[in-house]
């Protein structure tokens, strides 16, 4: 059977939302993006961040990315493939990526890739078709929360629409923060090196 990695999200994961405008002293404009029922775990880097199942139920949708298992592997720099630490006896996290890392103004190099353990990178480059036609293997000795990838939403009469397309926030754009939708986490990686894995 095909291994389905541990980031990838299921069609049964699925949650209903009704996003709002509320009330927010702290916010730039009075107001930011909310849930008619907000909790304090729908936020977290000043951001709303998108609901998401994490019952793996129904079937795996190969090309999408459940939010709270990409956020955890983040976090915690668990393995996007086989849900385990990603970090080796000699301390060093490993990533494969099917492009180069982005770099933010102080030269820092950025990705949304969650890292994939030693022992997965083979399987990753097995299971996905963007990773067979490229892919560089890398290490880091760490990563910090950086941005998110987001939708962005902006007031229309009574409704929200969607402004433009998803987009990378860094974690200190406050007022874009305020109108977005996070569905990834974003981490800089230090010390990137590129590693060769055959
Ligand atoms: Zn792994």
């Amino acid at each position: 059977m095909k291994v389905v990695p541990y980031v990838t999200a299921y069609d049964g994961e699925d949650i209903r939302y009704q996003l709002t405008l509320a009330p927010s002293p702290e916010a730039t404009d009075g107001i930011r993006l909310s849930y008619a029922d907000v909790t304090e775990h729908d936020r977290l880097f000043g951001a709303l961040w998108h609901r998401h199942g994490l019952t793996r139920a129904g079937r795996p949708e190969w090309k999408l990315v459940n939010t709270g298992r990409q956020r955890r592997c983040m976090l915690r720099l668990l393995c996007q493939v086989c849900g385990q630490p990603a970090r080796d006896s000699a301390g060093l996290i490993w990533w494969v990526m099917n492009e180069s890392p982005g770099a933010n103004g102080l030269g820092e190099p950025f990705t949304h890739t969650p890292p994939t353990c030693r022992a997965c990178i083979p399987i990753a480059r097995n299971l996905c078709p963007r990773l067979r036609e490229f892919s560089q293997v890398y290490t880091a000795t760490a990563a910090e929360p950086y941005g998110v990838v987001a939708d962005i939403f902006k007031p229309a009469g009574r409704n929200l629409v969607r402004a433009g397309t998803t987009r990378e926030l860094p974690l200190d754009a406050f007022h874009d923060l305020e109108y977005a939708l996070a569905k990834q986490l974003i981490v800089t990686l230090e010390d990137l090196r590129p590693e060769q894995v055959s």
